[in-house]
């Protein structure tokens, strides 16, 4: 792994207020927030790829907006190769902003329909002023077409998002998040809204775009075996906070934190005549607006103890090199049985496997949609 650190987050928080009379447990004059994020340290290093993991509304996509200066911190740091860029403005804001893209969810929202390709991926070129003459921008805008796999590039320069493909509009979007050439890459779950069949062209893409450029990336994802194909580390989030955080195959063979356990036992499986015991949490997921005192996951851990769990904010311990646990009883939760082990493996297994049954299946995407 690669050493140097191009993103350190150090106490990072993102409270978003809730006006009165939007819920009814709100007091008129009274001030709530939504705690999205809340307190979180992470670095992400040269050529590294650092997955960010959990169920939807932990904080996952409000940590990729917060990366990208797309939001305002509440408070903490976001050093960039070792400036602090949490708080920056105006043209330095610019500039940071040239060097970090993000890629989006939905590729069918994240494109203009009214531009050409050209148009939405020339359009960070002119933001930026780069390239003097339209011949200069199309020469770039082919390019990162090319790099991203849309080849000949001259057969997409023309055409509109409705006459392409789900993985060709994501792939036009990687090309708008490329032209610039960031040294940095928010990835924002960036094939849940994809065909199954053509998920894996597009990871194996953002990995052979992490190869050829060194570009480092945040990938936000709810799928942990996604997350392990992808990514070096991973930083599990619950509620706000990141409550395990190691190498990608520490976290899948050696969790501690119960919530990543939990987390491993019921990793989505798109396969209808697959049936398996799948563990629930115990309860729903608290509010973050009413964060529970103490651990914020003690209202539904199964190792919880009274005074302690509901009490003290858990420290984050070290529990082997490079893997960090946010838990009172970090080292002394019981070792999982072998039953919970295979069960756990065998989910994970079962998840890559079916992405491994797509990785040939993906030529059908390269066609190019005819206008209707
Ligand atoms: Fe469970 Fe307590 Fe650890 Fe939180 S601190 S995860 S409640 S054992």
């Amino acid at each position: 792994m690669a050493e140097k650190t191009v993103i350190k987050v150090k106490n990072l928080k993102k409270y978003f207020p809730v006006r009165a009379g939007l819920l009814s447990s709100i007091a008129k004059g009274e001030e709530k927030f939504v705690h999205a994020v809340d307190n979180i340290s992470f670095d992400i290093k040269q050529g590294e790829v650092y997955s960010l993991v959990g169920e939807s509304g932990c904080g996952k996509t409000t940590t990729g907006r917060l990366l990208t200066r797309l939001e305002d911190p509440t408070s903490g740091h976001i050093y960039f190769h070792g400036k602090d860029i949490a708080f920056l403005k105006g043209k330095e804001l610019k500039e940071f902003r040239r060097n970090v893209q993000m890629i989006f969810q939905d590729p069918y929202e994240s494109l203009n329909p009214r531009l050409t390709v050209f148009a939405t991926v020339a359009e960070p070129l002119i933001v930026h002023h780069i390239g003097d003459t339209i011949d200069e921008r199309e020469d770039l805008v082919a390019k990162a077409l090319e790099a991203a796999e849309l080849k000949p590039a001259l057969e997409y320069l023309h055409r509109f998002p409705h006459e392409l493909s789900g993985g060709q509009r994501q792939r036009v979007a990687i090309a708008r998040a490329l032209v610039l050439r960031p040294e940095f890459i928010v990835a924002d779950e960036p094939v849940s809204m994809l065909d199954v069949s053509i998920r894996s062209g597009i990871l194996n893409l953002l990995l052979d775009l992490k190869e050829k450029f060194g570009i480092p990336y945040l990938f936000i994802t709810h799928d942990l075996s996604v997350a392990r194909y992808m990514s070096d580390r991973i930083g599990v989030m619950y509620l706000g906070t990141l409550v395990e955080t190691a190498e990608a195959e520490e976290v899948i063979h050696n969790p501690h934190h119960p919530y990543t356990r939990a987390l491993l036992s019921s990793v989505p499986v798109p396969d209808p005549y697959y049936k398996r015991k799948r563990k629930k949490i115990k309860g729903d997921l608290p509010s973050p607006i009413d964060v529970p005192k103490g651990c914020r996951f003690h209202p539904r851990c199964p190792f919880a103890k009274k005074g302690i769990c509901d009490k003290k904010d858990p420290p984050v311990v070290e529990v082997e090199p490079g893997h960090f646990v946010k838990c009172h009883f970090a080292k002394d939760i019981p070792a999982m049985d072998e039953a919970m082990e295979a069960e756990m493996e065998e989910n994970v297994e079962l998840g890559e496997e079916l992405l491994q049954e797509t990785m040939n299946s993906s030529d059908e995407e390269m066609e190019i949609v005819e206008p209707q």
